[in-house]
């Protein structure tokens, strides 16, 4: 029949092109498989040359990414830890760098910079960002994580310094795909969160415009924030520092509104102080005042019958008006500092504002958060009621 002839036909075509596959697959082969076998043993090799480099070491991790190349990282006895990048077709070493879209390599490091100044405090931010000490890799399923050892930081943090660095943020410089979390986690809070000691700073007098502003950038610098207690009639005066104060999320509270001696003025002159602060305070911010500093620290009972103000003084005295040494009031906080302190200082002497340039990192180090007054309250766990006083809260 035609029909059995055609197929024949095709049957005979089709063994012909299978035997030649067959007879050309096994002349092609041979140099294909050496090729690959001596390109896995390189790989070998240069695995095996890192593994003796870091025996003792700890192996965290020994990743392929795409089979175009392994990912190794060890943590050493000290803590410290080592990455390596292999490339997984011909075994050379290669560099993060290799693994970032040349152009996108500038945004890159950009964006790493952004991330830890987002995280650390500037004293330690502006070292990591500065190269010069030990960065080691991890790539994860769906972030990066970098980790920094043996750099120079003054004061020393005992943390473990590292970034974790989710894809979303660094997709587009990749060299390689990734997977992403549904949500994108940006790292902005230090690893000690949790363990961290809080107490408020608060700075009576002003505003005195480029102190207090100094102020607040060098609050803002190490990640800290405090509570400025300022004095009504000076408030008009400089609207835009108050404003700078708040901005930077710290906390205004009232000093009066002539810095009198309070406990000498009667009960229509107590109203009226109260009056006026919250007034100029209310028209500059639009916003209430509900904290008052009272001059001197002087309470009695007829100020808090008469004002509505919850009454924060302290239990740090740094007498930074009487000595203007910043060594002193240095030493005033650091050596007595605890959980739940609130500290006195005036935002109206430079020697003020270098010893809180020096303090902030050390307390930093020494595991202490500096907060707002209110902000305080709210980690203790405390309602602060008006017409009650408070010197700390623990
Ligand atoms: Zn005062």
């Amino acid at each position: 029949m035609k029909w059995t002839k055609q197929k024949k036909i095709i049957s005979v075509i089709i063994l012909s092109c299978l035997s030649c596959i067959f007879l050309i697959l096994p002349i092609l082969m041979p140099q294909e498989t050496a090729k690959q076998n001596n390109n896995l043993q390189k790989v070998e090799m240069t695995v095996s040359l890192i593994e003796q480099e870091n025996e003792g070491a700890l192996l965290v991790q020994k990743k392929e990414i795409e089979k175009k190349f392994i990912n190794m990282v060890y943590e050493r006895l000290d803590g410290t830890r080592i990455s390596y990048f292999i490339d997984a077709e011909n075994g050379s070493k290669i560099e993060l760098n290799d693994l970032i879209k040349e152009e996108q390599f500038p945004q890159f490091e950009e964006k790493i910079k952004e991330l830890l100044y987002k995280k650390y405090p500037k004293f330690i931010a502006d070292i990591l960002a500065s190269n010069q000490g030990e960065i080691a890799y991890e790539i994860r399923d769906t972030e990066l994580i970098i980790y920094y050892s043996n750099f120079t930081i003054t004061p020393a943090p005992t943390e473990e310094l590292t970034l974790t660095v989710d894809y979303h943020e660094i997709k587009d410089y990749l060299n390689f795909k990734v997977q992403l979390k549904d949500e994108k986690v940006v790292e902005s809070d230090n690893n000690l969160k949790n363990e961290r000691k809080y107490i408020a700073f608060t700075f009576d007098d002003g505003p005195s415009g480029a102190k207090t502003k100094k102020l607040v950038d060098t609050l803002e610098d190490n990640k800290m924030h405090a509570t400025f207690f300022m004095v009504g009639n000076r408030m008009a005066l400089q609207p835009e520092t108050l404003k700078y104060v708040l901005e930077h999320g710290n906390e205004i509270g009232s000093h009066s509104y002539t810095h009198s001696n309070l406990k000498r003025l009667k009960k229509e002159e107590l109203k009226q102080e109260e009056f006026n602060t919250n007034l100029v305070y209310k028209n500059i911010t639009g916003e209430e005042l509900t904290l008052l500093r009272p001059p001197y620290g002087n309470i009695n009972e007829n100020m808090k019958e008469t004002m509505n103000y919850i009454f924060v003084n302290w239990n740090i005295d740094t007498e930074d008006w009487r000595y203007r040494d910043s060594e002193h009031i240095y030493h005033s906080i650091i050596d007595k500092v605890e959980d739940g302190d609130i500290i006195l200082m005036h935002d109206l002497y430079d020697t003020t504002i270098e010893a809180v340039e020096k303090v902030l990192p050390e307390l930093y180090v020494r595991g202490f958060q500096v907060v707002s007054v209110s902000e305080l309250a709210k980690i203790k766990g405390q309602t602060l009621e008006p017409k009650k006083v408070y010197r700390s809260i623990k």
